[in-house]
């Protein structure tokens, strides 16, 4: 389970861009494997995607092989995750231990095992991995916080 995992269903903010970005994370889970379900990109909101129109793609999962077989394929015993996170140092780890720990799921245990994101170009598909990274440095933001709260300890009288 991600760290946090509440915030991942909040709309984010994308200010990166032209104009405000709003995506529920993750965009595909369970049943639901591939986004927009309109096929209207999910970023401009003006061009055209899914079939017949040309699309940009972040497509992601596994196959599973078919035993004494060279051939595989998405079934039904997988489930496909795609995930953005941010892992400090713990204990006698090395490196910095106070940049946050934060977990982005953009796709959780779609059935099958494969899922498609369509875009209507590499400009929006940019707006909107660039949208998961800044809930990714929200998060790390607001572990810094717990941290820093944790170690402040309220003085006894
Ligand atoms: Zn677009």
């Amino acid at each position: 389970m991600p760290v946090g995992s509440t915030t991942h269903s909040r709309d984010l903010n994308y200010k990166g861009g032209m104009t405000k970005q709003y995506f529920a994370l993750p965009v595909v889970r369970g049943k639901r494997s591939s986004f927009p379900t309109r096929a209207l990109c999910p970023v401009c909101k003006r061009r055209k995607v899914l079939e017949p129109h040309t699309m940009v793609l972040l497509s992601g999962g596994a196959c599973l092989r078919v035993k004494g077989s060279s051939s595989a394929g998405p079934d039904e015993h997988m489930t496909a995750f795609l995930d953005i996170r941010s892992h400090t140092a713990h204990n006698s780890g090395v490196g910095r231990r106070d940049k946050g720990d934060g977990w982005v799921r953009i796709a959780e245990d779609v059935r099958g095992g494969q899922f498609d994101i369509a875009f209507c170009s590499p400009r929006c598909l940019r707006q909107f991995l660039g949208s998961c990274v800044d809930e990714l440095e929200r998060q790390m933001a607001l572990d810094r916080a717990r941290q820093r709260a944790k170690s402040i300890k309220p003085s006894k009288k």
